[in-house]
């Protein structure tokens, strides 16, 4: 399956229950490198959030792109700390393991 059309297929995903965890960095990378797929998001954003705002009249901002900038902007935060968070796991297993196999080699002294 092409990038796009996986973007494509996550677009609806994105408006209406958010994104899994293993999804996020491959969303917003695509989104910000590939121009035709933001227009579409943008404008599924728009179409989706905005009529639901309409819909219930809250009178609440119509700034639609800032809010669709801003949420792309916490999910790259949020893929950098999942990022961050995939790598001291890793040290810290590593650490186990050397302390296990530290361990062993006392055992056997
Ligand atoms: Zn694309």
């Amino acid at each position: 399956m092409s990038a796009c059309r996986k973007f494509q297929q996550m677009l609806n995903d994105f408006i209406t229950v958010g994104i899994n965890d293993e999804d996020i960095d491959f969303f917003v990378r695509h989104a910000k490198n590939c121009k035709d797929c933001y227009e579409e998001l943008e404008i599924n954003y728009m179409v989706n959030v905005g009529l639901d705002r309409i819909e219930r009249d809250s009178g609440a901002s119509f700034d639609l792109k800032g809010q669709l900038e801003k949420r792309l902007k916490q999910l790259e935060e949020r893929s950098d700390r999942l990022y961050k968070f995939n790598v001291y796991k890793k040290i810290v297993c590593i650490m186990a393991d050397i302390c296990a196999v530290a361990a062993i080699v006392l055992f056997l002294i």
